[in-house]
């Protein structure tokens, strides 16, 4: 089983509406994860039937037992985040969970239990199976929760005999990034021609390079400004990298996504047959 992750150095490059048309392309023998937690979108083009539900700790939060507390203040005094009130009450936002009020109390009332930062799932969908979960308000730790999701993937993948595992990963290059990219076969870094684009494309390339992972760039939008989809096609070549697909600017595109469908199988023009190429690039290019 070969494990892809789709990135893109930042956000709005059109990834998830690319990975929904791959699921689309991938004659359900692949396992989906949408590793993009902050903004898990993916299920609006999958349309999952869920089948799994989990919650998600990663964290924990202080919890005073005032029927033992003496009011000695010491807690409230050492904690950094002002997370205790003077009732001695902590606030579950803004306590950080470092422990440090538990280990100091001088009476042991204070306890640190798990907090729930999300929840995962595992979802059937009509392209395949697909895990994807939602990240709390204001919760961070989204580099295990993207861990954690593309675990459940891969047994998954394995357990049914798939052949791949595709991860629709996070924007930019901060650590659920990281975590979407360890280990995986191959990434498709999905860009734009903008000036931006291509100093996004760099970075992201530069964490693949750092995890010894070959790269595939995919250009979105190409004719919006063909003079920065040449300067990135030099990019590429120059560091021999696999170009595997530019796909033009059609309004159709939103059109299939308004109605909840992967562009291609909302139309069969030019986009589509762009976005056939690219996938059929990318398993040729992994095999
Ligand atoms: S340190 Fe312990 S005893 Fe003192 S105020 Fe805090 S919880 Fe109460
Ligand atoms: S666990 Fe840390 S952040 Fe939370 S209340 Fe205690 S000292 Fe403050």
């Amino acid at each position: 089983m070969k494990k892809i992750t789709v990135i893109s150095g930042k956000g709005g490059t059109g990834k998830t509406s690319l990975v929904g048309s791959f699921a689309a392309l991938a004659s359900r023998n692949t396992v989906f994860v949408d590793a993009d937690v902050d903004a898990a979108n993916l299920s609006l083009i999958m349309h999952p039937r869920l089948l799994e539900e989990h919650e998600f700790t990663a964290s924990q939060t202080a919890f005073i037992d005032l029927s033992e507390c003496t009011q000695c203040g010491l807690c409230r005094d050492l904690c950094r985040f002002e997370a205790i009130s003077e009732e001695y009450i902590v606030d579950p936002v803004a306590c950080e969970g470092c422990g440090f009020c538990s280990y100091t109390c001088p009476v042991e009332a204070i306890k640190m239990e798990d907090r729930v930062s999300g929840k995962w799932f595992v979802s059937e969908t009509p392209f395949g199976t697909l895990v994807h979960a939602r990240l709390g308000i204001a919760e961070e730790n989204s580099g295990k929760l993207v861990t954690a999701v593309r675990n459940r993937g891969a047994e998954l993948a394995e357990a049914g005999g798939k052949d791949y595992l595709l991860i629709d990963g996070p924007p930019g290059i901060g650590c659920p990034v990281i975590a979407s990219l360890s280990g995986v076969d191959a990434a498709l870094i999905v860009t734009e021609p903008t000036v931006s684009g291509i100093h996004d494309l760099e970075r992201v390339l530069s964490v693949c390079h750092h995890f010894g992972i070959t790269a595939s760039v995919c250009i979105n939008r190409y004719d919006l400004d063909e003079e920065q989809t040449q300067a990135i096609d030099s990019f590429c070549r120059k560091e021999k990298i696999n170009l595997a697909g530019k796909i033009p600017f059609d309004r159709i595109v939103v059109e299939a996504m308004v109605k909840g469908m992967p562009v291609v199988e909302y139309s069969d023009g030019p986009v589509s047959q762009s976005v056939r190429s690219v996938w059929e690039s990318l398993i040729d290019e992994l095999n």
